[in-house]
């Protein structure tokens, strides 16, 4: 295995991909960033390890998508436009140039795609055979950082009783995806295998989205933990109940096609994670407004179900709902980290 030092890494691979001003081409301390006047800063963080959060055989640039468009789905859900990003990296065992390269290049692009300028990070390496002799695992940390005008970001909290549930594309298909990565699900039609695997290793921030909902949504939340994991972290925050209905619940043809031979799989559309949709909550009287923002934003939105004060609601946080009135128990209650 060959890998170059860390200050080599840092010169040939990072700093070319901050050509922000306020990055100070990676040659200083710290970075500087000038939010616009009148707004907040938005500061979000999250961490990917291999073999946790992505699979080490995955390749090496959809593994820089993933670890920069978690964090810029979390920028999303708040109704920010992105600004920059801190990039802290921990070498695994097994991590070489020409990994590093493919990487760098995966991030760069989407640096690029979504108009984010990388501010600075940090290069670390494990001593060889850290852990328990096993290859230590590649683990990278983003911090991202958008800014919204003052007072208007979109929080979970805010959701009312008979407000209309809803999110967008389409759900189950990364929790799914990773099944047959693991090859825990019957053969599957190459395309739909493609398209499932794509959707777990390549999430699709809706920034679109976010920032369209600022004139409208009473809350929203990205769908990392599952759908309901994360609808429950809204009622909770917000004091309701939700009620939604299991046919609403937007499935790809894919993931209805596995559904239907293993109807078990149900529980990984309700309880799996790592679709990166928004979920949000709306006001019943604007439904209309909604297939607008639709085609405004380029993003399917599915109205799910709707919000209960908490007293009149068959059951605390989400309670879904199925085809013949009967309430359907969410098996796996999100993603468990760890
Ligand atoms: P210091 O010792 O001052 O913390 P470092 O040697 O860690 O400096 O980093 C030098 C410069 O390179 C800094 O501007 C830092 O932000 C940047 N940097 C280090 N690692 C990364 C990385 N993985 N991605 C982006 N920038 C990085
Ligand atoms: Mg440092």
């Amino acid at each position: 295995m060959t890998r170059r030092g860390e200050f080599r890494i840092i010169q040939d691979l990072f700093a070319p991909l901050a050509t922000a001003p306020g990055a100070l081409a990676l040659r200083d301390d710290a970075a500087l960033v000038t939010p616009s006047p009148h707004h907040d800063l938005v500061v979000t963080t999250d961490t990917v390890i291999a073999d946790v959060h992505f699979r080490s055989d995955d390749p090496p640039d959809d593994v820089a998508r993933k670890a920069l468009r978690v964090n810029l789905s979390d920028l999303a859900a708040k109704g920010a436009r992105p600004i920059g990003i801190l990039h802290a990296i921990t070498l695994g065992a097994e991590t070489d140039d020409a990994y590093l390269e493919r990487y760098a290049r995966g991030l760069s692009e989407d640096l690029t795609t979504f108009g984010v300028a990388l501010l600075g990070g940090d290069t670390t390496a494990h001593r060889p055979a850290a852990v328990d002799g096993q290859g230590a695992p590649l683990t990278v940390t983003i911090t991202a950082f958008g800014e919204v005008p003052h007072g208007r970001a979109l929080l979970r909290s805010g959701a009312k009783p008979g407000d209309l549930v809803c999110v967008s594309g389409t759900i189950g298909d990364a929790a799914i995806g990773l099944r047959a990565l693991t090859g825990a699900l019957q053969p599957l039609v190459a395309d739909h295998r493609a398209y499932l695997v794509r959707r777990y290793r390549r999430p699709e921030p809706r920034l679109a989205l976010g920032l369209r909902l600022r004139r409208g949504a009473t809350a929203a939340a990205d769908v990392s933990d599952g759908l309901c994991a994360d609808l429950g972290h809204i009622c909770d925050a917000s004091g309701v109940a939700a009620e939604i209905f299991w046919h609403a619940i937007p499935r790809s043809r894919a993931v209805d096609r596995r559904i239907a031979d293993d109807p078990a799989l149900r529980d990984l559309v309700l309880g799996g994670g790592d679709d990166y949709e928004i979920a949000f909550t709306w006001p019943a009287d604007r439904r209309q407004e909604l297939t607008a923002i639709s085609t405004e934003t380029a993003t399917p939105i599915t109205v799910i179900g709707a919000m209960r004060d908490i007293s009149g609601a068959r059951a605390k946080g989400v309670t879904v709902i199925g085809d013949y009135g009967q309430v359907i128990p969410v098996a796996q209650p999100g993603y468990v980290h760890g």
